[in-house]
């Protein structure tokens, strides 16, 4: 069973299992933590200046500089998507009508591990017009 394709009635993908797996391989030596601790630029200002904290310590360097930071994709939005900080955007997204989904992806502000923890759909018109 491939826990990442495996959706929800609500449309939410977890990548918990990717994630584990990932991290396993890291601390079995089996990959390089370079290799995982590689937030590109942008998310790093991103996770500096809007994550939310996890209760959790990073499962790569163990420091308490672990967040989380949500990215909408979707039709009219950016490329790179748009990073999500607060509920009034989310809630604006929604009401706009168009395809759009939501990653969310934890960040280490320490050692700059990052990995997609779960997407799920923002708006999504088709699926709203079947169901009503
Ligand atoms: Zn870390």
């Amino acid at each position: 069973m491939n826990g990442r394709l495996r959706g929800t009635a609500s449309g939410v993908v977890s990548y918990r299992l990717e994630r584990q797996r990932v991290i396993d391989s890291v601390l079995a030596g089996e990959r390089d933590r370079n290799d995982v601790c590689d937030a590109q630029s942008e998310l790093k200002r991103v996770a500096v200046n809007h994550a939310s904290p996890l209760k959790d310590p990073c499962p790569i360097c163990g420091e308490d500089e672990l967040g989380v930071v949500t990215f909408a994709f979707g039709l009219g939005l950016p490329s790179g998507g748009r990073c999500i900080t607060s509920l009034r955007e989310m809630q604006r997204l929604r009401r706009r009508g168009r395809p759009t989904r939501g990653y969310r992806v934890e960040v280490c502000r320490s050692c700059w591990w990052n990995h997609l923890r779960e997407t799920f759909p923002i708006s999504d018109p088709a699926k709203r017009r079947l169901l009503s």
